[in-house]
């Protein structure tokens, strides 16, 4: 499932291409009836705030989108890359395991920024395709919604919500969810005030959207590791200093995150060992998804175990869980 970072990249490529264009919004699949209500209109403005992405129009209306498991944006046309989504366009396809249209960004130092004809995937991880030949390409697959420019569009695919909001309904969801770095400039103070509140593990109180809003399975575990904290801790008897500094923590993470538009969670690694990580997952993480090999700082090997259906990852001699 895209985590924080991921939805905070969407909406930074919807502010990108489509501030102050009119749109035309339609329903390819046509189970999004309520695109009317926007179709003609022009975009304001595009938000994150944790997993959920706002949209607004200058009728009032918000889109409002969760990608969940299985969702993604894919944007075609004028699509201007970032930096590492254009040098990493290759390599990112062959990690995520669904590459068809990898590796035709051999030119992509040298047009850094500039917009150009071009495919980008966002979901989970990111995946630069070949451009269409013809603009708007014809929708493929169920497209939830379309929203086309006049030299962008993006199609949305498999999400768990997607929705047309009033300015009430976007703070009704706003209220129910936990701080975001990027947009609670207090945040820090809420996320104690909620984890004090709380009678779970921090290993579920990380991933309660409604303590902290963003992160997901592999910052989760990761943020655990670095923290050398046992998964099982009870949250509320945990020291606040130890809250505050997961909180300044998950800002650092996520910042990296927005930037690189990966999970990045090792620190102090040389040029080469951040190339590797970049283009792999296997040499990107304490501990996520590398259950029995050793850690990387004990060598004791590392344990998976099912926390509400997720899978949890730590390592048992650093983060203090005893057998
Ligand atoms: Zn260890």
């Amino acid at each position: 499932m895209p985590e924080g970072h991921s939805v905070h990249r969407i909406a930074a490529q919807f502010r990108r291409h489509y501030l102050g264009k009119r749109v035309a919004v339609s329903s390819p699949q046509g189970r999004f009836g309520d695109c009317v209500l926007l179709d003609g209109h022009a975009v304001t403005d595009a938000y994150a705030v944790g997993k959920h992405l706002f949209v607004t129009f200058d009728s009032g209306d918000v889109l409002h989108v969760h990608l969940g498991i299985y969702g993604a944006w894919d944007f075609a046309g004028a699509v201007e890359l970032d930096d590492t989504a254009s040098s990493a366009g290759g390599r990112m396809g062959q990690t995520n395991g669904h590459g068809t249209v990898v590796g035709a960004h051999e030119d992509s130092l040298a047009s850094i920024g500039a917009p150009r004809r071009t495919r980008l995937r966002m979901g989970e991880s990111e995946q630069a395709g070949v451009s269409p030949v013809v603009f708007p390409p014809a929708p493929i697959g169920q497209v939830r919604v379309r929203i086309l420019a006049d030299d962008v569009v993006a199609d949305l695919r498999g999400p768990t919500v997607c929705e047309v909001l009033a300015p009430s309904g976007v703070a009704r969801v706003r209220g129910v969810l936990g701080p975001d770095p990027l947009v609670d400039k207090k945040g820090e103070d809420r996320f104690v005030e909620r984890c004090r509140a709380t009678a779970t593990p921090i290993g579920r109180a990380l991933m309660n959207q409604r303590i902290v809003a963003g992160i997901g399975n592999v910052y989760r575990a990761e943020m655990l590791f670095r923290a050398a904290l046992s998964p099982f801790a009870a949250t509320k008897t945990l020291p606040e200093e130890t809250l505050r500094e997961l909180w300044r923590d998950w800002v650092k993470l996520l910042a990296i995150g927005v930037k690189t538009g990966q999970m990045m969670t090792m620190d102090g690694l040389t040029a080469g060992q951040k190339r590797a990580a970049l283009a792999n997952r296997d040499d990107r993480h304490w501990v996520y998804r590398r259950a029995g090999e050793p850690c990387r700082v004990c060598a004791t090997p590392i344990v998976m175990e099912m926390m509400e259906a997720r899978k949890l990852y730590f390592c048992p001699q650093c983060q203090g869980v005893s057998g």
